[in-house]
């Protein structure tokens, strides 16, 4: 197949790249560098089935020969850069998912839109299947990233219904691993920064607040798995073991022995969910899916990568 990612230098697109490289596909991968960096592609230099193009999806683009597939994960991902970002997050969801559609209604293509948890908005059903419709404030500061991505799915649906076009949505929930930007302003990769340089870790709030985390290789098996699948409705893709921050923050300190303790800020964004956990029971039926790594498993793999990274800047 030939593939096109969007957001293909950020986090998830640059795993996404790989897999469909290792699978035999040919990549072609798209990014603005907004928030994305090439430094996480920089492997696939030279690399004769894949491509990159310097683009940003919400402008028109042109792409020569046939594409099998295209995965729209452009966007800003995380609170603090939604928060700096609101209008482009707005269009990348917004006008970026009718570009990307309309490529690959073009080019005869499957259509896969990573959506994300955050259309449940702070859930009133826990934990949350995908017949849930959410309970999000339009107007929040979180509204930018919430609405688009509900837009987006709602734009997904109707290019399926009106045009045939195949598509699937994949509702992403929390995923870590290497590649995560250190600066997101994330819970991963904040408390394991601050855990290696032996700083308290910031908890916002009380830190009763829940979280589900799932390894970034699950998450890519699920999205693989579906494109391939016959589901045309959203599917969650995520690890149902919940954690309190709190919880989160004493496990991170006890793997990286960190002294530092944890330090209570009144820092929680206005709308930040009080809990989070999937309901995979969809995923298991329809695409045979559930993770396979534990949190402590996956921390594991992650925290050498940080280090690699804070002592690349001279931080430690
Ligand atoms: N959080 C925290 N300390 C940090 C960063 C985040 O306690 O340094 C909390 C945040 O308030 C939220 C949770 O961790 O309740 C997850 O936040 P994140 O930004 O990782 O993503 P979200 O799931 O909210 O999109």
């Amino acid at each position: 197949m030939r593939v096109l990612i969007t957001g293909a230098a950020g986090f998830l697109g640059s795993h996404l790249c790989d897999r469909f490289l290792a699978e035999g596909h040919t990549v072609i991968g798209m990014d603005n560098l907004i928030t994305g960096n090439t430094d996480n592609l920089a492997h696939l230099a030279g690399h004769q089935r894949f491509t990159f193009i310097h683009h940003d999806v919400t402008e028109y683009m042109y792409i020569g020969g046939p594409i099998d597939a295209v995965l729209h994960f452009a966007s800003p991902a995380s609170p603090i850069d939604y928060l700096e970002l609101p209008i482009q997050t707005l269009k990348v969801g917004a006008l970026g998912t009718h570009k990307a559609l309309g490529l690959a209604r073009h080019k005869g293509a499957r259509f896969l839109l990573a959506s994300t948890s955050e259309v449940y908005g702070d859930p009133q059903v826990h934990p949350q299947p995908e017949t849930y419709y959410g309970h999000v404030n339009p107007i929040g500061p979180r509204g930018v990233y919430d609405e688009a991505k509900r837009f987006a799915e709602a734009m997904a649906m109707a290019y399926q219904r009106t045009h045939g076009l195949e598509t699937r949505i994949v509702r992403i929930f929390n995923t870590y691993g290497p590649r995560m930007r250190l600066e997101d302003g994330r819970v991963v990769p904040n408390f394991i920064r601050q855990a290696l340089k032996g700083e308290p870790l910031t908890v916002y709030g009380d830190g009763s607040q829940t979280r589900s985390f799932q390894y970034v290789d699950d998450l890519i098996e699920g999205i693989y798995r579906l494109l391939f699948s016959d589901e045309a409705e959203p599917v969650n893709i995520g690890n149902p073991g919940e954690f309190t921050i709190k919880a989160f923050a004493e496990l991170v300190n006890e793997m990286t022995d960190n002294g530092g303790g944890i330090k209570y800020v009144d820092q929680r964004t206005k709308d930040d969910p009080q809990v989070r956990r999937p309901d995979i029971t969809k995923a298991r039926q329809v695409l045979g899916w559930q993770p396979t790594i534990p949190l402590e498993e996956g921390l594991t793999r992650t925290i050498p990568w940080f280090r690699e990274q804070l002592q690349r800047r001279g931080e430690l």
